[in-house]
This record gives structure tokens, C-alpha cells and sequence, in this order.
């Protein structure tokens, strides 16, 4: 059977903390706040792999009150989520997300962000779709205060 997943984040933008988003480092002058590392594009891959195996959310996976995921990459996150779905005899054939940033320009670092994301997942870079947006300048996204992701996943049994 082919499953579909769906996911959200959403994080505010924090002036002085490091930007990490899809996996990779940006050079801007604010970053994710999170108990995690913030990565929201990660996150939103994160509940879209949980509903497609039929689980619950990141938040019930990985509690923001543990002490051992305080500032964790979220790639280790995924990581852990994508040895879930392979117990289960699945795997991601296809993923497709869209950023909503009013900046930093993210177009220059989906290659690289590609690069990062596609082998946790197990797929070729052209496996993973990468798509940003701005807000047009409306609310708190179009202000450059907060960053959100929305993320779809195709998983199937593993051959
Ligand atoms: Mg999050």
C-alpha cells in the first residue's frame, strides 16, 4: 500500500541564533528558536514520515521538555524517524516541501540542502522537492520574524 504523509512547522526567527533549515547551516543574522535546533523544514518532513506510518506528531516523539534533545540537529531527529519507518518494512519514495521565508533567499541553498536531506531519506537529490515562497510582506512570516514549512511524503513497502 502507497501512504501519504502531511506536515506543518512553523518557528520564530531570533536575532544572534544560528539559522539551521533543511538540514544545513545559512549565514543570516537570526535563527529557529526551538528546543531543538528550530530546523522547521526538517519538522514538517518529521510529522509528514509520522502520518504516513499511521504515528502520532514530533511533539509526542520528542517532547520538548527532554533534556537530551535540548539543541539537537534535527537531522538526528530524522535520522532516528527514517530507522522507524525502515523497521516497519517502508520506505520514502518521493517528498516535496515548500518554505515560506521573507529572507533569507533560499533558492541558492536547496543544492545543498538537497544534498543533506535526500541521503537520510533515501532518496537521489531529485527524490526530494524543494520550493520557497515569500509571504508578499504580510504578518509575522512577511515581517521576517518566523519561518514555516509545509511538507509531503510518499512512503511504500520497501523493495
Ligand atoms: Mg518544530
Amino acid at each position: 500500500m502507497i501512504r501519504c504523509g502531511l506536515g506543518y512547522d512553523l518557528h520564530r526567527l531570533a536575532p544572534g541564533r544560528p539559522l539551521f533549515l533543511g538540514g544545513i547551516e545559512i549565514p543570516h543574522p537570526a535563527g529557529l528558536l526551538g528546543h531543538s535546533d528550530g530546523d522547521a523544514l526538517i519538522h514538517a518532513l518529521i510529522d509528514a514520515l509520522l502520518g504516513a506510518m499511521g504515528e502520532g506528531d514530533i511533539g509526542q516523539l520528542f517532547p520538548d521538555r527532554d533534556p537530551r534533545t535540548k539543541d539537537i540537529r534535527s537531522t538526528e531527529l530524522l535520522r532516528d524517524v527514517c530507522a522507524r519507518l525502515k523497521k516497519k518494512r517502508l520506505a520514502v519514495l518521493h517528498a516535496d516541501a515548500v518554505v515560506v521565508a521573507e529572507r533569507p533567499k533560499l533558492g541558492p541553498y536547496f543544492p545543498a540542502m538537497k544534498a543533506a536531506l535526500a541521503p537520510l531519506l533515501g532518496l537521489p537529490p531529485d527524490g526530494l522537492g524543494l520550493k520557497a515562497k515569500t509571504n508578499e510582506g504580510l504578518g509575522l512570516i512577511g515581517r521576517g520574524r518566523a519561518i514555516a514549512c509545509w511538507a509531503t511524503v510518499l512512503v511504500g513497502p520497501k523493495s
